[in-house]
């Protein structure tokens, strides 16, 4: 044999031998066609479900359009794929807390958060205040109410304005845009947020509220206030996703580091005392918020949120939750889903 022939029968082997991988690499990879049809038929699949109902205890959380029903996905590289209504905009709530945590990490470091707050899940409603007075104020968890307002107030700023717009600086980068408050959302909770002052109160009373409790309590509840839709939520996931770099502004909003320490908090406590069941069924990382927001975490890949406002018992949105599990099933993008050597 020649040289060239010998060096032609070795490249058609080594096609020959690598050829079923490409194939099965292109069946595995997540194309922009099979994430829309995944969100459009969970889309079809969902969208009569009745069950759920508005958040009222916020008494301007009940008149919310119950209808609102929007899907997104934003990848690590910057594809925005959407569904349904992703223009209505919904009070951010509770899926704030995850922007602010990851805030104070970026800040302060992972071990500050886990000696000034706590990171373990309380196993509690979201604003239970047995779950304090059971841990003498420790253990209580950024993505709860106390230890939420105890990472608000741990924020950098020498005042409440100045930490009110590092917030929204913040959470703003996360989304990629300038986010609003919703006003009547604000000023409804604000004026009916005993609860949550309280647990403020008994915080400090445990030496474990690092600023005024009132002043806290307010830039919190200011912080859930913030508006969104499923873009922005997805967007916000997707720069978790994509290690702490927002994929739609390029810009670096926290480092790798606060993405390592941000996702085990929501895999663990980001559906209150449902987490469990979820990550169970989902194997996401994930949050929600009573404005009926729900984003998930795809290590690498993308985030994706819905929105729609009926929430279940626990308070979580349940179109919310049967979408999004839908989609990672489809998609085969459960990260504990092993394909054996
Ligand atoms: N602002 C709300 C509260 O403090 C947030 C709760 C939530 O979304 N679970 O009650």
């Amino acid at each position: 044999m020649t040289r060239t022939s010998v060096l032609l029968v070795m490249t058609i082997s080594l096609i020959m031998f690598i050829h079923p991988c490409i194939i099965k690499a292109q069946d595995n990879a997540l194309t922009k066609e099979k994430i829309q049809a995944a969100l459009d038929e969970a889309y079809a699949k969902f969208k009569d479900v009745k069950e759920g109902k508005n958040a009222d205890y916020i008494k301007e959380l009940a008149t919310v359009d119950p209808k609102i029903f929007g899907i997104a996905v934003v990848t690590a590289d910057g594809q925005v794929i959407t569904k349904g209504d992703i223009d209505s905009k919904v009070s951010i709530q509770s899926v704030s807390k995850v922007f602010t945590m990851a805030q104070d990490i970026e800040e302060l470091g992972h071990q500050a958060i886990q000696d000034k707050i706590g990171v373990d899940a309380t196993g509690e409603v979201f604003n239970s205040i047995v779950a304090i007075e059971r841990m003498r104020g420790k253990e209580i968890n950024p993505l709860v109410n106390p230890g939420a307002i105890a990472a608000t107030s741990l924020v950098a700023g020498k005042d409440s304005a100045v930490k009110w717009k590092h917030i929204v600086d913040v959470q703003s980068a996360f989304a990629g845009r300038q986010l609003s408050l919703n006003m009547p959302v604000y000023i409804s909770e604000a004026g009916d947020n005993l609860r949550n002052q309280a647990i403020a109160h008994l915080l400090l009373a445990y030496g474990r509220m690092y600023f005024d409790p009132v002043q806290a309590t307010d830039i919190y509840t200011k912080q859930c206030a913030l508006n969104v839709n499923a873009k922005d939520l997805a967007t916000m996931a997707g720069t978790l996703a994509n290690g702490g770099v927002n994929p739609l502004t390029k810009k670096k909003v926290v480092s790798q580091e606060t993405v390592l320490y941000t996702l085990p908090v929501m895999a663990t406590a980001g559906l209150y005392d449902d987490s469990g069941i979820w990550y169970y069924n989902s194997g996401l990382p994930a949050k929600s918020g009573v404005g009926g927001g729900l984003l998930a975490v795809c290590p690498g890949k993308f985030g994706i949120a819905v929105v729609s406002p009926p929430l279940d018992a626990a308070g979580n949105s349940v179109k919310a939750q049967l979408v999004i599990k839908y989609v990672v099933e489809k998609l085969k993008v459960n990260p504990f889903l092993i394909q054996p050597k």
